[in-house]
């Protein structure tokens, strides 16, 4: 529209956690060019190939434009009354918890505080999780568990001003490109700061650090709990700091010292210098991502990473600290704002009677969920079991990305009552759902989401609403209003929203809980608009900042706790049938399921088809050359791969990546094959440790 043209707005990326600023300039032709934001502070200008694609991706090809009522173009008024009815006369009939949520990290933080509240507070049933629960379960637990609360110490600044980084299990040259681009810089100004890749692959990440520890696939609490031994070997530990503020230092190190590091597969020479690195570097900031998270132990590895940190004072202090970066753009803001089934909103607790009785009151809803709902995998096992007999599926992709994704489909398919609101009309998930709601995207909404740092920025629509394409918040606003709940839902702008979630902040705040945003509760609609990106918490009294190195935590005791972990091994054993390890991740240049990211042809040009890493041994002893066709299986599913010899990975293992459908000739939905063990603590499954078979295909 020529009132665009020229038309330059400041918001942020769409992708990953690193949360990017970005510059979104229009012409009157409709194209949308992208730069990085300077003032940004999580990129300082920076993009990646991604970031800096997005206006690639916004063509109205396949977009769903109107709402679908079995597979019929329908009006908002019917589909609205349709979903309402249902959903009330299921709970009528089988009770709450018989319905479900499944939402999104790629929510806005608006969209997700209305699907808890209506979830939680006014259906009364706490079966609302999120696709983050593949993400970042097991760093909200083991932060909880050390730390008294989901809370992220440090700063993405702290990278820069460490002497050593160890990354573990982060793929960050493609998967937090700014990230990386940010660590190698500083590494290029400062040549004597040490990285450190510990990942049982050599990625492109590798190429940046001074050592690669290949270690065995999940063994990294071995790995951590032998540094934690050579800690206190070397005099290392902070007595002061452990005395004072830290709870579980000697049951810890007792744990530590039964740990058999030869578990990791990692020669002694290359171990001790990793521990000698570490324990000598006062400044070291320890990155860790999905291979640490995506493990049936992903709770475990977290504390066993955080025990280092914690016994020797490290953590919350300039260029010190454990840092996890999370997948998604708003991951962190999902987990804040109570989008998991074990949460309540604003990082209270659900288990918690007066938490429960404030959050109750603040909704002055007629009911509270008093018990954790279903986690992702219980939730479609539900499904399938015919428990959940009415589930609404927002702006993610299940029967691509989820766990035995064959599994969930038959699961979905079998359901009595489905609806998905998207983008798209094409997603594997939309063609099985019985009503399919238009929803706005990057670009069309508005809102606030939280990165990897704790800061919160503000995603702007600058376009119009394609079609009859409505806000998530405000479909759900909608649907509320149908079932009878009119005064609480009676929201007219993200702002309005916005606000109500600030000023119930202020409840944590009162608990001495770390989630307090109540400093914005009285934002105007002009002050929300040009919101810049900020740190929390924000109070009256204080913005950002680290946490933890004055010494007060979160826990009842408000020491920090050290937990004697020990090392288990991934949960599916090769055998005869299944004898490779199967580790599965991103590329570079697209992004979950590729709804998005597939519309750029350049995007695309990068990687073209889903392959499989193998080992050139294990490729001569599969017959397997370069270019061919390789069928991967075990017990739940099957996928076809093109192979790509390669020494990256260890003999006995192999990878593939995660974005494909098994709509391309060489068919790539590769979590067919992922089984779906869970840590027990987070409920976050273990993406990167299946075992399949492998043959020509
Ligand atoms: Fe977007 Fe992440 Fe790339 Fe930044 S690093 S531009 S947030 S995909």
């Amino acid at each position: 529209p020529a009132n665009l043209d020229g038309v330059t707005t400041r918001t942020t990326c769409a992708y990953c956690g690193v949360g990017c600023g970005v510059l979104a300039t229009t012409d009157s032709a409709g194209r949308v060019t992208v730069k990085g934001d300077p003032d940004h502070p999580a990129n300082l200008g920076r993009l990646c190939s991604k970031g800096s694609a997005l206006g690639e991706t916004i063509s109205l090809e396949g977009r769903l434009l109107q709402p679908q009522v079995d597979g019929v173009a329908t009006d908002w008024d019917r589909a609205v009354a349709t979903v309402a009815e249902r959903f009330k006369a299921t709970i009528a009939e089988h009770g709450p918890d018989s319905v479900a949520f499944y939402v999104s990290g790629q929510l806005l933080t608006e969209d997700y505080y209305v699907a808890n509240k209506l979830m939680k507070g006014f259906i009364g049933s706490a079966n609302i999780d999120t696709n983050s629960r593949l993400c970042m379960a097991s760093s909200v637990a083991g932060h909880k568990r050390a730390f008294g609360a989901d809370t992220v110490p440090g700063q993405y600044s702290d990278l820069e001003e460490a002497d050593l980084v160890v990354l573990v299990g982060s793929n960050l040259a493609w998967c937090h490109p700014v990230l990386y681009q940010r660590l190698a810089a500083a590494k290029a100004a400062r040549p004597g700061m040490k990285v450190v890749n510990v990942d049982p692959r050599r990625t492109a990440t590798s190429d940046l650090a001074d050592m690669h520890l290949a270690l065995r696939p999940g063994s990294d609490v071995a790995l951590f709990n032998g540094l934690l031994v050579q800690i206190a070997e070397q005099d290392a530990v902070n007595t002061d700091y452990v005395n004072s503020f830290v709870n579980g230092f000697d049951a810890a190190l007792v744990e530590a010292r039964m740990a058999d590091i030869s578990v990791t597969g990692l020669q002694l020479e290359e171990l001790q210098a990793f521990y000698d690195l570490w324990v000598g570097t006062e400044k070291v900031v320890t990155i860790y991502s999905q291979g640490v998270n995506q493990s049936s132990a992903g709770a475990d590895k977290v504390n066993a990473i955080l025990n280092c940190h914690l016994a020797t004072g490290r953590i919350g202090k300039p260029g010190m600290g454990p840092l996890s970066v999370t997948g998604q753009p708003n991951a962190m803001g999902g987990r804040e704002v109570g989008g998991l089934a074990n949460m309540l909103a604003c990082h209270l607790d659900i288990e918690n009677p007066a938490h429960r009785t404030a959050v109750h009151e603040f909704w002055d809803s007629p009911v509270i969920a008093d018990k954790p709902g279903l986690k992702a995998v219980d939730m479609f096992n539900a499904v399938g079991e015919g428990k959940i007999k009415a589930l609404w599926v927002m702006c993610t992709n299940p029967v691509v990305s989820m766990p035995e994704a064959d599994k969930v489909k038959a699961a979905i398919k079998g359901c009595d009552f489905v609806v998905v609101s998207d983008m798209f009309a094409d997603t594997d998930t939309a063609k099985l759902a019985d009503i399919v709601l238009p929803a706005t995207g990057w670009a069309e909404k508005d809102g606030t989401v939280t990165n990897s740092e704790r800061c919160i920025s503000r995603q702007k629509g600058f376009l119009p609403a394609p079609g009859e394409a409505r806000h998530d918040w405000q479909i759900m606003c909608n649907v509320a209003k149908a079932m009878g709940w009119a005064s609480a839902f009676d929201f007219h702008s993200p702002a309005e929203v916005f606000r109500e979630y600030a000023a119930m902040s202020g409840i944590s705040g009162r608990f001495g809980r770390d989630f307090d945003i109540s400093g914005l509760a009285d934002v105007s609609e002009a002050e929300y608009q040009s919101l810049k990106p900020t740190h929390w918490p924000i109070t009256k009294t204080r913005t950002g900042g680290r946490y933890f190195a004055d010494g007060s935590f979160f826990t009842g005791t408000g020491k920090a706790n050290m937990l004697a972990v020990s090392y288990r091994p991934p949960q599916s054993i090769p055998t005869e049938d299944a004898p490779y390890i199967f580790n599965t991740g991103r590329v570079r240049d697209h992004w979950h399921t590729m709804t998005r990211t597939a519309r750029s042809a350049r995007l695309s040009q990068h990687l073209a088809e889903p392959y499989l890493e193998v080992h050139p041994e294990d490729a001569l002893k599969l017959g397997l050359k370069p270019a061919d066709l390789a069928e991967v299986s075990n017990a739940h599913g099957r996928s076809i791969l093109r192979v790509l010899v390669t020494d990256r990975v260890a003999p006995g293992q192999v990878f593939a990546p995660m974005h494909w459908t098994g709509q391309t000739s060489s068919s790539g939905r590769i979590d067919t094959l992922v089984t779906a063990n869970v840590d027990p603590v987070s409920g976050q499954p273990e993406s990167k440790a299946a075992t399949v078979a492998i043959a020509p295909y």
